[in-house]
């Protein structure tokens, strides 16, 4: 017996857990996938939006701003990159400039500090590769840019060290209110019974809230692609350059990440399914037509890899954060489309706060709020190298080039609490195998390590858990030297 469970170890069931880990409760959280961060949290522009593109009053719009607000410290707490780099809506045709002032206009009855409207020379001046039809923009300096895998993972690691379990490839298939009131949890893995349920499973959220209301809900997949570009590129632009909104979202983006790539995208394609995440040739044409646009002679040919994240898109354009009317003590957080990922650690927070008002909880007296990452040795000085390798050797071998992160690196990641088992587990906590050559040569190494490390026969080490193995069986089994 659980006193609340979680359903989805995505951005949105991390925050929501480590808040809870606050308390003095039971939580427990329910992930059908084999690790953290497999849904949307890890598909996505990973901008930390500053807000003002939500409506005016709405639950996105608060959660936006108070996340972005949230940011700072616990980036700090948590040990993840994090970057203030500010963001621009730029503007290029002279009849849309009004829609510049609408924005700025809702941006402050949001609550959004220091937007400025840009005149085209203001615009230039600060982005010189902008397009030569900029006429004007609209600047946010406190948009920032962040890791989607770190943010998620940290909050999940300091939530499990906080006493949170997490059940992973444990996929809920029922939910059933029993005769002892308690909610009773149908999975793959066993039956579970909970005083509190938390629906965060992303996509999936409307087929987990139709197990338990009469009042359906329906969630419309909304397809997005991208490009990644290589670090060499990675400075083209310094801010986050969108289009002007549409209806269909904030548009084609141009933005550097955190650790230094170019990420253009995302398109917007209303699809029916819950898996659909494969890029199409059309989206990713349309992905540099659009950002060129904006953006011009965008270095396209450093394109390293493309992807695509879905939206839980709800009609309504709206998060929503609610005990479920006919199913009490069932809460849904469905809708968490963008700017979810900005938006999550006040989402946590939001729960949290519903939950102890909601259970009477008390804090714990010995909760630990801040946790390390896996130390980068890329960004340490040669003294603070020789100083770690001579604690640790594995500090001393480089296992992927590309992105130079080192055996030590990977043994950390396998070891933390809540560690990498597969080989996006190990590239989402260190990012050996996101660099130029996608994993083409730590893959084998990394592998090498697992299987060491973990015991996991090579045939079982999957790319990212389920039916994702790399090799099937040895090609010569057992050689005689008779
Ligand atoms: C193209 C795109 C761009 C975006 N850009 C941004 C951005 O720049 N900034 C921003 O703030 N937001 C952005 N977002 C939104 C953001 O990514 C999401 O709001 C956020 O990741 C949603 O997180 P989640 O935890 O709710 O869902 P998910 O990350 O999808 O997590 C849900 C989890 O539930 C699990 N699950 C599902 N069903 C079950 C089941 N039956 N049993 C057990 N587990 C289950 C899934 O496996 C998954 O791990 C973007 C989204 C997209 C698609």
């Amino acid at each position: 017996m659980t006193d609340v469970i979680i359903i989805g170890a995505g951005v949105s069931g991390s925050a929501v857990a480590r808040e809870l880990s606050k308390y003095d409760i039971s939580t427990c959280v329910l992930e059908k996938c084999e690790d953290v961060c497999e849904g949307t949290s890890k598909a996505n522009s990973a901008i930390v939006h500053a807000g003002f593109d939500a409506e005016e009053g709405s639950l996105m719009a608060k959660l936006n701003v108070r996340g972005n607000e949230m940011m700072d410290q616990l980036s700090k707490d948590l040990d993840i990159p994090f970057k203030r780099n500010g963001s621009m809506v730029v503007c290029v045709h002279k009849d849309a400039l009004d829609g510049l002032k609408e924005l700025y206009d809702r941006g402050v009855a949001n609550g959004v500090k220091g937007l400025k409207i840009l005149s085209r020379e203001e615009a230039l001046e600060m982005e010189p590769n902008l397009s030569d039809n900029v006429e004007g923009a609209l600047y946010a300096p406190t948009g920032g840019i962040i890791c989607p895998f770190e943010l998620t993972i940290a909050m999940a690691e300091n939530a499990n060290m906080n006493g949170v379990e997490f059940r992973f490839n444990t996929e809920v298939e029922d939910i059933k209110k029993g005769d002892d009131g308690f909610w009773h949890i149908r999975t793959n893995n066993g039956e579970y019974v909970s005083r509190y349920v938390v629906n965060a499973a992303g996509v999936y959220a409307d087929k987990i809230h139709n197990m338990v209301s009469a009042d359906k809900m329906h969630i419309i997949e909304r397809r997005g692609d991208y490009c990644l570009l290589d670090k060499e590129v990675g400075g083209y632009v310094s801010h986050t350059i969108f289009p002007q909104p549409t209806k269909y979202g904030k548009g084609v983006l141009v933005t550097p990440t955190v650790h230094g790539n170019l990420l253009v995208g995302p398109t917007a394609i209303d699809i029916e399914n819950k898996e659909g995440t494969a890029t199409t040739a059309m989206g990713l044409n349309e992905v540099t037509a659009k950002a060129s646009e904006n953006v011009k002679n965008l270095p396209m040919r450093n394109v390293i890899t493309s992807f695509a994240g879905l939206r839980a898109h709800l009609e309504r354009h709206e998060f929503v954060i609610e005990e479920v009317k006919d199913a009490p003590c069932f809460i849904d957080v469905a809708g968490i489309e963008s700017p979810g990922l900005s938006a999550s650690p006040a989402i946590g927070e939001m729960v949290g706060n519903m939950l102890k008002e909601k259970m009477g909880l008390k804090e714990k007296a010995d909760w630990i709020g801040t946790r390390k990452g896996v130390i980068k040795t890329e960004g340490l000085s040669i003294e603070e190298r020789n100083e770690l390798i001579k604690k640790n050797p594995a500090y001393g071998t480089i296992v992927c080039r590309c992105e130079s992160v080192t055996e030590g690196e990977i043994l950390d990641a396998i070891h933390r609490p809540l560690g990498a088992r597969s080989l996006d587990g190990v590239k989402r906590r260190t990012r050996a195998g996101m660099g130029r050559c996608q994993a083409g040569f730590c893959s084998p190494r990394t592998m090498e390590i697992l299987h060491r490390e973990l015991g996991i026969p090579y045939e079982k080490i999957t790319k990212s858990g389920g039916n994702s193995a790399i090799v099937l069986e040895r090609t010569k089994g057992e050689v005689s030297m008779s």
